[in-house]
């Protein structure tokens, strides 16, 4: 499919929109009065720093809602201010953060629902209102709910867009993306749609695994069984990755897609001749700048003197993830929630999830005495879950001194 027309055409048309409705200033107030906080304000002015007794909060320099993700929310509810008769659907959650995605419901927002692990699109009728997330949604789904004739909201970040523009032009000149993210995660799935020849990585080992197959060949089978439901249809590694663009999912960690370019770019060095490189490797800088100032502002943070670390936000949200992973890195015992509501004041105890397992309780998690607890939140998460997060922890601590 000529990914780049569809996209041309349907920008032109009536019933799509990327902007919003003209309903800024109600929908700001409503968006303030839901999500901000003035004690996070407060904090924010305090050098991102505040002592209650014997407890001391240290806030990473930037954390939070990111841009994007704003604009996302309040096209959202503009979207609802502006149809409040219409049905509306939404492709996805439209950021990964549970409290805001509560609040589209009681909207009378809809999420597209999954039958049999797909999602059912055939509840959409004709002429409906349908919201496509932050995080885009792919040509498929875009052009069936065009099809269907539906009005398309857009709220699709310019971060994301400008990685699919990357993808259009490796296309443009043959080159077979690889893509540093999770094949499944809605934001790559969306990317990969406006590729003609990709191939997710995930990480450093993944695309080491990728260089040496290009230096050095390997066993074709053994490489498309590790790459399972990672690359496009008919994807042949012998000869697909003579000519390779990168691309990246917004929310990784910054240095690893760095890197990770870097090591293609000097596989493809030693391949071929360096003076051949523009020939065989494209690379745009896409790293979204929200989720390098978080991940910057974490790197900054773990240096201090710290006991614990709480980083809030989503489960399924990547960038939230990768910040606990850097607590994780420094060995900092950090915790990630993504409410409030999985700490237990009365029992000194949280509901958190390590990485790559399952939630887990931790008892005592708050010891007595001085602490310093150091709190960041991923690009999704609201500063009034922030606050209520900080506002237990004071609670608990009082309790148990
Ligand atoms: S994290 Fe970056 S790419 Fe993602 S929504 Fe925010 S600004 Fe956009």
């Amino acid at each position: 499919m000529d990914t780049k027309t569809f996209k041309r055409t349907l920008q032109q048309s009536d019933n799509y929109h990327r902007k919003g409705f003209g309903h800024q200033e109600q929908v700001t107030a409503t968006l303030n009065q839901e999500y901000q906080s003035n004690l996070i304000q407060n904090i924010r002015q305090n050098n991102y720093q505040i002592t209650r007794e014997n407890v001391t909060i240290r806030l990473a320099e930037a954390f939070g809602f990111c841009w994007g993700v704003e604009r996302a929310v309040a096209m959202a509810y503009e979207t609802r201010t502006h149809f409040p008769q219409e049905k509306i659907w939404i492709t996805n959650e439209i950021i990964h953060n549970p409290s805001v995605n509560q609040r589209l419901k009681e909207m009378n927002v809809d999420f597209i629902p999954f039958k049999e692990g797909k999602k059912d699109f055939s509840v959409v009728n004709s002429n409906e209102v349908v919201i496509l997330p932050a995080f885009g949604a792919s040509v498929g789904e875009m052009q069936l709910l065009n099809d269907k004739n539906c009005t398309i909201v857009d709220t699709t970040c310019p971060w994301v867009s400008k990685v699919w523009n990357s993808v259009e032009k490796h296309k443009k000149r043959s080159y077979t993306s690889i893509i540093h993210g999770k094949y499944q995660h809605e934001e790559t799935v969306a990317t990969s749609s406006f590729a003609n020849i990709y191939l997710v990585v995930l990480n450093m080992e993944e695309a080491k695994y990728v260089s040496n197959y290009i230096l050095n060949g390997g066993d074709r089978t053994e490489f498309l069984t590790k790459f399972k439901n990672a690359y496009s249809e008919g994807f042949n590694p012998d000869t697909d990755l003579e000519r390779v663009g990168i691309a990246n999912q917004t929310t990784m960690l910054k240095s690893e897609t760095e890197a990770i370019g870097k090591l293609f770019e000097q596989t493809m060095m030693k391949k071929y001749n360096p003076t051949q490189l523009n020939e065989h490797f494209m690379s745009f800088n896409t790293i979204c700048d929200a989720t390098q100032e978080r991940q910057d502002a974490m790197l900054n943070l773990v240096k201090e003197k710290l006991d614990l670390i709480v980083v809030i936000g989503g489960f399924n949200s990547s960038n939230t993830t990768h910040l606990q992973e850097i607590s994780e890195e420094y060995n900092i015992p950090s915790y990630h929630i993504d409410s409030g509501d999985r700490i237990f004041v009365l029992d000194n105890k949280i509901e958190h999830k390590p990485l790559e397992t399952d939630l887990e309780i931790k008892n005592n998690w708050l010891g007595e005495g001085e602490i310093t607890i150091g709190v960041t939140s991923g690009a999704s998460t609201p500063d009034k879950v922030v606050e209520d997060v900080i506002e237990k922890i004071f609670a608990t601590k009082k309790l148990i001194n």
